[in-house]
């Protein structure tokens, strides 16, 4: 049997390293995963309440218009219930997105290096993807980061979809608010523009913008953004999007895979979303670790830019494999991007310091840079 050509053509899963596996692999006791961006924290514990109320009526379907989370959601970000879709995971609803706006031959433009999932879906909907370089930093100085002019000159009467991912995702650098503001004001009104805003409330620089709020009076813009990341729920696969124009939330909601976005995730999102204090105060201790693993990163010689997102990027080039190899076989799970460096996210003190001791260890063994 042969899957279609674009199918055929797309790498195979390759599942990331399991801690567990990787402990008993190399004996020792515990291995630590920095790979995936998950916050350290255990769940909230009014999330771990309402799923243990929600386990009790799971032999039902979940409500799938989820209009309690539809609703909270709302309120939250102060717009109407009609444009906002919730889906299972952001990445589904990229995939919605991708089904409900490309025709075949259509295209989607993105910066790249960005969130790996962009290339893969425009793909599966036999859209032409148009990658974008990031204009290069330079070391000492800011990281790789969206060239928003190269990307608006990129567009043309094919592109149907825009991804700016922002902060980006594996770089952690961040575009500004007048940069953007250009941006969106040069895209045609038939291209709809998705800021990817997946790590938003890891974000602190004043001058990075608030999508929902640079979204209003723009009806080609939606903002997406996540509870894997900050609220904690990565196990949990839910996801939104906000639309200036309730017609693209309705689109996407068209294409949203029945009950995909299940009667345990609905509930979480919603304690989740009550808790807010407690996400506020987690996303503060992941940012003051954030800063101090930078600097512990610069102490030690490494160019490292500021992050807004909850990671951090080694831009290592040639040795990003043999690194992250190295750091594996001291226990640390790293997620590397051969060629280009390693995304590390940021953990706990205790594994970062972990990680600070591993990556000391490997270059005293091998002194490279
Ligand atoms: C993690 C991430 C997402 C969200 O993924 P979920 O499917 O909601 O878990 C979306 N975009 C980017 C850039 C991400 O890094």
């Amino acid at each position: 049997m042969s899957a279609r050509p674009a199918v055929q053509a797309l790498p195979a899963y390759r599942p990331g390293r399991n801690p567990a596996d990787l402990a008993r692999e190399i004996g020792v006791d515990r291995a630590i995963k920095l790979a995936s961006n998950e916050v350290a924290f255990p769940p909230l514990p009014a999330v771990v309440q309402a799923l243990a109320a929600a386990a009790g009526e799971t032999n039902r379907y979940p409500d799938n218009g989820a209009v309690v989370l539809t609703r909270a959601l709302a309120d939250r970000y102060d717009v109407d219930p009609a444009q906002v879709v919730t889906g299972c995971g952001a990445v589904t609803i990229c995939q919605e997105l991708a089904q409900a706006f490309n025709d075949p031959g259509t295209s989607i433009a993105f910066a790249w290096r960005s969130f790996e999932m962009y290339p893969l879906l425009a793909r599966v909907a036999g859209a032409r993807a148009v990658q974008v370089p990031l204009t290069p930093g330079r070391p000492g100085g800011p990281a790789d980061t969206h060239d928003l002019e190269a990307m608006a000159a990129a567009i043309d009467d094919t592109t149907r979809l825009v991804f700016v991912c922002n902060p980006n995702n594996p770089t952690g650098t961040a575009v500004r608010r007048a940069g953007l503001e250009k941006f969106l004001d040069a895209v045609p009104e038939q291209t709809l523009v998705v800021l990817d805003e997946a790590y938003r409330e890891f974000v602190t620089d004043p001058d990075v913008p608030d999508g929902i709020e640079l979204m209003r009076g723009r009806p080609n813009v939606a903002v997406l953004r996540t509870f894997s990341k900050a609220w904690g729920l990565a196990g949990i696969r839910v996801g939104y999007l906000v639309a200036e124009d309730p017609a693209v939330a309705e689109a996407v909601g068209k294409t949203h895979m029945p009950f995909s976005v299940s009667m345990l995730a609905q509930a979480a999102a919603v304690a989740a979303l009550a808790s807010e204090d407690e996400v506020r105060a987690r996303c503060a201790a992941v940012v003051a670790e954030r800063d101090r693993l930078t600097a512990a990163l610069r102490e030690r010689g490494m160019d490292v830019a500021d992050s807004q997102a909850n990671f951090v990027w080694l831009p290592v080039g040639e040795q990003t494999a043999a690194l992250a190899a190295a750091l594996e076989a001291r226990a640390v799970i790293t997620r590397p991007f051969a060629g280009e460096g390693i995304r590390v996210t940021v953990g706990t003190p205790e594994e970062d310091d972990v990680f600070l001791a591993a990556l000391d260890d490997v270059r005293a063994a091998a002194p490279a840079s």
